[in-house]
């Protein structure tokens, strides 16, 4: 269980399918860092202070990323070139 902004204890449920988390059992009420959902298998970013949520929010797995950023290169490739010339 963690607490919400008011304080009530409540579940911390999946920002991607919304079902509730069961918190491994290394995350205890002072935790930054990942947290796995059990049913979707999302990765999410969880900080907790004292068991209220400071900060939750789904991390974008690395395929994503990568894919991304290799775009990005490619394009600002493409658009560099004709200066060059
Ligand atoms: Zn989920």
């Amino acid at each position: 269980m963690v607490k919400d902004k008011d304080g009530n204890e409540t579940e911390l449920l999946c920002l991607a399918c919304n079902k509730p988390i069961t918190l491994p059992k290394y995350i205890v009420e002072d935790y930054k860092g990942e947290v796995g959902c059990q049913e979707c298998g999302y990765i999410l970013y969880l900080k907790l202070e004292d068991w209220y949520v400071r900060e939750y929010r789904i991390i974008r797995d690395n395929a994503t990323e990568m894919a991304a950023k290799k775009t990005m290169e490619e394009l600002r490739k493409a658009l560099q070139e004709p200066e060059r010339g």
